[in-house]
């Protein structure tokens, strides 16, 4: 009887184009298991919109592999020692995973094949971190040449269907229940908003896939309207691997047209957010840029009104419509469209003046495709303070940038207090003096946010 295959799954919760899962079949019976291990990643343990997704995303693998009459295992606690221990327990020598590249699970793939035999596996990326050096065999450090790069050496392989038939292993170990993980919010239960928003797993990230393919060659003009569904909303399925980005790839079918080709390429900025953090573990935790020592930010943990400022950015009252649609979305949803994410976090950054890492902090428990790497480099993209990034002195204006989007039916949608409002006001009700009372005034003036900000980076750069 050849040995059971252990298949340790972390964000690859996919039967489909799945190489760790078709290569451990290939080697015998399988035995699929996921260790939550919320030590390992410190601080960056999986947020509380995470969480539900990874309790439904497991749900629905389990159920996928239900049909195969095959277990899914979950174990808690260190991963390095519950993976040696569930390999005692079956008799197994070998353990078959994606490779990932988060610095936790790159130190426990190395303790890991200290230990046992590790087969690791690409396939998670369009390309593994690595594979697209400068001339000279460096990493790239700055996004246009990486992505020039990464298009020469595509298309992605094409994608793998899911394994038809299973070997099973003669008896099953032992697995603790998904429900005891206390995964979902109960008291009180916040996750209504969500439930209504998502559905979870892999057939339902093919089903947006699809959706979002008839769709694909209006991307470039519709992706930055935050009214309507420009943008794939693919964020979650890819972080959870619950689709691979070849299938992505090849799903819309290649970069054919202006809206493909703009699409593919925010692709490869998740590529290239991988390959940042390969070369900066510690991106997410600081900025790149060291002159931002220096930085007098307004320190919520010292100073009641930044911290009350942050509360209000947190909650979607900073008086400014756009962005207090867009955090109201993120809390409600779990997502935010993509240039209101830009927009509020740099009226976090710039207006209130608060350091990038509180917003990171936020994002990482609230978002449902909170991401190490794409958080990570997106916020220090904004604030200026990253390895490839826009320069602290562009400060967005979020009354224009509203208008220019044509953000009022998101408004609406997220924002009842100003639902009564038409155009122009509802970008700028305190401007146009129609203010409701229920609504806040705006934190901040725009020209004195900006002007504070200024003058702040002046006197860091001394
Ligand atoms: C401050 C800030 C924080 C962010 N944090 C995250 C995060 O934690 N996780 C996350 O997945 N994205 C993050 N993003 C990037 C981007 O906003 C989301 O990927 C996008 O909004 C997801 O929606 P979508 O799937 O419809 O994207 P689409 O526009 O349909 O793009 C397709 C895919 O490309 C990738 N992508 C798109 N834009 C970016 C980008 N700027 N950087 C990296 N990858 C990108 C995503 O995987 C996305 O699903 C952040 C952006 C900002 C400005």
């Amino acid at each position: 009887m050849t040995k059971p295959q252990i298949l340790w799954l972390r964000r690859d919760l996919r039967l489909a184009d799945q190489p760790a899962l078709a290569a451990a079949l290939a080697a015998g019976p399988v035995v699929p298991v996921y260790v939550l291990d919320d030590a390992a990643a410190k601080g960056h343990a999986y947020g509380g919109a995470s969480r539900w997704w990874l309790h439904h995303s497991l749900d629905s693998l389990a159920r996928d592999l239900g049909k195969h009459h095959v277990r899914l295992i979950l174990r808690r606690g260190d991963a390095v020692e519950e993976l040696c221990k569930l390999a005692d327990e079956i008799g197994a020598d070998t353990v078959h995973a994606m490779r990932h590249y988060e610095p936790w699970w790159r130190k426990a793939q190395g303790e890991l094949a200290k230990r046992l035999t590790l087969e690791l596996y690409d396939g998670n990326y369009l390309l593994p971190p690595g594979a697209v050096t400068t001339g000279s065999g460096a990493p790239y450090k700055i996004y246009t040449p990486f992505a020039k790069a990464t298009l020469e050496q595509m298309p992605p392989p094409e994608p793998q269907p899911a394994p038809a038939h299973f070997t099973l292993p003669d008896k099953w170990p032992a697995s603790d229940a998904l429900d005891d993980w206390g995964l979902l919010p109960t008291r009180p239960d916040w996750a209504g908003g969500m439930r209504d928003f998502w559905q979870v797993g892999e057939a339902a990230g093919h089903t947006r896939l699809d959706d979002f393919a008839a769709r694909a060659a209006r991307y470039d003009e519709d992706r930055n309207l935050p009214s309507i569904d420009g943008s794939s909303f693919l964020s979650p399925h890819l972080h959870f691997g619950e689709l691979s980005p070849a299938q992505v790839w090849h799903g819309v079918g290649g970069p054919q047209g202006q809206g493909r080709h703009t699409f593919l390429k925010e692709l490869i900025w998740r590529d290239y957010a991988q390959n940042v953090i390969c070369q900066f573990p510690r991106y997410p935790l600081e900025s790149y840029r060291d002159e931002f020592a220096a930085m007098e930010w307004r320190d919520p943990d010292k100073d009641g009104q930044a911290a009350a400022d942050l509360a209000a950015w947190q909650q979607g009252r900073t008086g400014y419509p756009i962005v207090d649609a867009g955090m109201r979305q993120l809390w409600q949803t779990g997502w935010m469209h993509n240039r209101v994410r830009m927009i509020a976090a740099s009226f976090l950054i710039k207006h209130l003046l608060i350091d990038w890492r509180h917003g990171e902090r936020w994002f990482w428990d609230t978002l449902v495709d909170a991401d190490y790497a794409q958080n990570g480099t997106n916020w220090q993209w904004v604030a200026g303070t990253g390895v490839d990034s826009n320069m602290f002195v562009r400060v967005m204006a979020p009354l224009s940038q509203s208008e220019k989007f044509d953000a009022a039916g998101y408004i609406r949608s997220y924002v009842p207090e100003l639902t009564g409002l038409g155009e122009p006001q509802i970008h700028d009700p305190d401007g146009h003096g129609c203010r409701p009372k229920n609504y806040p005034e705006p934190l901040v003036a725009h020209r004195e946010g900006r002007e504070r900000a200024l003058a702040a980076y002046r006197a860091m750069k001394g």
